[in-house]
């Protein structure tokens, strides 16, 4: 049997680098040759620095990484819906199938033994191949590259679902707290469904320089002191229509919703810690709809890919960060570093 070189992340800021055997697919199952796979907050949050995560965010010792992208190079048994050749991002959750969120296309809500996450519960992309249920993979467009469909697989799938739950349109404003790559793909995702002005917070100068340069943002401001001028000019003292808070810090959660306008939408997305409002002042007497929002569902993100490659967009305009698998050590310090853009494993 032939091996693979593939990455598997044992905590304390390490990255191990091991040999395995290729996978065969099962019935069901194809087998992805990878050509791009994403790092993810959550990769960094939850299984690089330590293993934190239950449940759902339990870090199994599988290969790493939930953000794959690739070409189909050998079909299991009873495949009908894909060729071999065909290139294909990953839903990255396989649910039990027959759960009410399953039947609604949201294995990520699935709560079955038998739900599993490539990355976290089952082998990931950080690979040089990787095992696929077909059902998850989703052909990409014209015009889509593999990079592309890897930051749709969890950050871009994250930011859409996240911009449609609050129903982002042309009569709205934006507000995005924080500006790592969900909040960058917020703001490129949300000026493309509408939003007539966007505006950033981001206390990280270099992410907020980078919003500003892929004129991603209207207005970007670092110091949240600033916030409040910054939104008043823009929305006549009005506040956003829409705020969506992808950072996960208390403080810039409560920013996103004290600058929501009345009536206005706030969604939250950054994941981890907690939260302390004054409820009647920020919610009630604004009438704000408050919304949680976790990754996407298998249709929205086929509709997302389509958008893409309709708009000529391209996700990878947010990679800063390019390493090969060998160097997946330097690729997680830097992302671990908070400061850049996306960053990304390739094989191109
Ligand atoms: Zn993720
Ligand atoms: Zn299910």
């Amino acid at each position: 049997m032939s091996t693979m070189q593939a990455v598997r992340l044992p905590g304390g800021s390490t990255v191990e680098h091991v040999t395995v055997d290729v996978p065969t697919p099962g019935p069901g199952q194809v087998l992805l040759r990878m050509r791009a796979s994403g790092i993810c907050g959550s990769d960094i949050r939850a299984i690089y620095r330590e293993h934190l995560g239950h449940g759902a965010e339990a870090y199994q010792g599988v290969v790493a990484g939930h953000e794959p992208c690739g070409d189909v190079v050998e079909l299991g048994p009873g495949v009908r819906t894909l060729e071999v050749g065909d290139g294909v991002a990953v839903y990255h959750i396989t649910g039990c199938g027959s759960c009410d969120e399953c039947r609604i296309g949201y294995p990520i809500g699935c709560t079955s033994p038998t739900r599993a996450a490539h990355g976290w519960q089952r082998d990931g992309g950080h690979a040089e191949y990787m095992l696929a249920e077909a059902v998850s993979c989703l052909r990409l467009p014209e015009g889509v590259t593999h990079v592309d469909g890897a930051l749709v697989s969890c950050g871009f799938g994250t930011a859409y679902e996240g911009l449609l739950r609050g129903g982002v349109s042309g009569r709205d404003r934006l507000l995005v707290t924080g500006l790592g790559p969900v909040g960058l793909a917020t703001a490129m995702l949300g000026r493309h469904l509408g939003a007539s002005t966007v505006i950033g917070l981001e206390p990280n100068a270099e992410r907020a320089s980078l919003a500003r340069d892929l004129d991603l943002v209207d207005v970007v401001v670092t110091d949240p002191a600033d916030l409040a001028d910054a939104v008043g000019d823009a929305t006549g003292g009005r506040g956003c229509e829409v705020s969506m808070d992808c950072s996960g810090n208390a403080q810039a959660r409560v920013a996103a919703l004290t600058h929501t306008a009345a009536r206005g939408r706030c969604v939250m997305v950054g994941e981890g810690g907690r939260i302390d409002f004054a409820v009647s002042e920020l919610l009630i007497h604004k009438q704000v709809a408050l919304h949680g929002s976790w990754v996407t569902s298998l249709g929205h993100m086929a509709e997302l890919l389509d958008l893409l490659g309709r708009w000529g967009e391209h996700p990878e305009r947010i990679v800063s960060h390019r390493f090969s698998l060998a160097e997946a050590d330097e690729a997680y310090a830097v992302a671990a570093a908070g400061a850049s853009g996306k960053v990304v494993i390739t094989w191109d």
